[in-house]
């Protein structure tokens, strides 16, 4: 009934409160945020060159929450910006220990997702500058990625931003790329490293050719604005053949890795390396 799902949605709610709400007030308990990372693999060696970070909420009574169940409600109740920083912090500090423990001529990278809340913050440059600062990671190996939408609603301030992220020497990405309303023009008005084709158009069958002309027209555009280009939810071989067949750069999607905890992700980190 729809008093049982405000109801559900109040406790949920409730329970987010405490839970981000123990992130800001005890940093260094044990919190109900677990970072997960997913794999982003050169399609040229097969290799992995990073991973994104992605959130989950171990909930003490409904288990694994992802974050399509609490996301929109953080974002609603503005407590999203406190999640999204100690997401940051924890996942560059933990890429940095990967980088020290696997050295590499290349060295790994992190893709962390950004709201639109941060962007109403007017100290979020120095925030990300001290998290770069304090776990040592170098600025490069930071990717930040931001959905179209995202970047539509906050055009003036993210230029402003991310002119200033760019002169730092961090990557930034645009998210979800194709489902939005990007023009040519505002791309390249924005300083823009990375596009991340999203998955509706990468994970289709061969023969749905429309959907990967709009894969090939973007990688070109890509190619032409001299930006990298990652493809999401690569989930076949034949997806993945047809990426490589179009010079994607990397990709990233189930059929490398699901997104997993960080010990799972150093076991795949040491079967790469050794
Ligand atoms: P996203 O940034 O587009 O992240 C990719 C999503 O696609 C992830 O879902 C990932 O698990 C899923 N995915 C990856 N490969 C495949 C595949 O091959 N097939 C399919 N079907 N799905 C795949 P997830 O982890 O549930 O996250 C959903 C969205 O929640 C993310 O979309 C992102 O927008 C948001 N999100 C996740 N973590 C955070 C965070 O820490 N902060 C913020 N602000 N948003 C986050
Ligand atoms: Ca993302
Ligand atoms: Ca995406
Ligand atoms: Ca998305």
């Amino acid at each position: 009934s729809v008093q049982k799902d405000a109801i559900a949605l109040l406790q949920l709610e409730t329970d987010l409160r405490l839970a981000i709400g123990a992130l800001i007030n005890t940093p260094s308990t044990i919190s109900e945020f677990i970072v997960y990372y997913q794999p982003i693999v050169s399609l040229s060696t097969g290799k992995i060159t990073g991973f994104e970070a992605l959130v989950r909420w171990q909930h003490p009574r409904r288990g694994i929450v992802y974050p399509g169940d609490f996301i929109p409600v953080a974002e609603e109740t503005g407590l999203i910006a406190h999640l999204d920083w100690w997401v940051m912090g924890e996942a560059c500090r933990q890429v940095r220990a990967w980088q020290k423990q696997f050295s590499s001529n290349n060295p790994l990278t992190i893709g962390i997702n950004l709201s639109s809340r941060q962007f109403d913050q007017s100290d979020m440059v120095e925030r990300i500058d001290e998290i770069i600062r304090d776990t040592g990671l170098e600025s490069s190996s930071l990717k930040l990625e931001i959905t179209e939408t995202c970047l539509l609603e906050n055009a003036e301030k993210a230029i402003a931003h991310f002119e200033q992220l760019k002169a730092l020497g961090i990557k930034l990405a645009i998210d979800d790329f194709g489902t939005g309303y990007s023009s040519l023009d505002r791309l390249h008005r924005l300083p823009i490293d990375i596009l991340k084709i999203d998955r509706s158009f990468v994970n289709s069958r061969s023969d749905e050719t429309d959907k990967w002309e709009i894969v090939r027209t973007i990688i070109m555009l890509a190619r032409n604005l001299g930006l990298d280009v990652v493809a999401e939810g690569v989930e076949t071989a034949d997806q993945l053949f047809q990426l490589k067949q179009l010079q994607c750069d990397y990709g990233q999607g189930y059929f490398f890795s699901k997104p997993v905890d960080a010990m799972a992700a150093e076991a795949l980190l040491v079967s790469q390396f050794q």
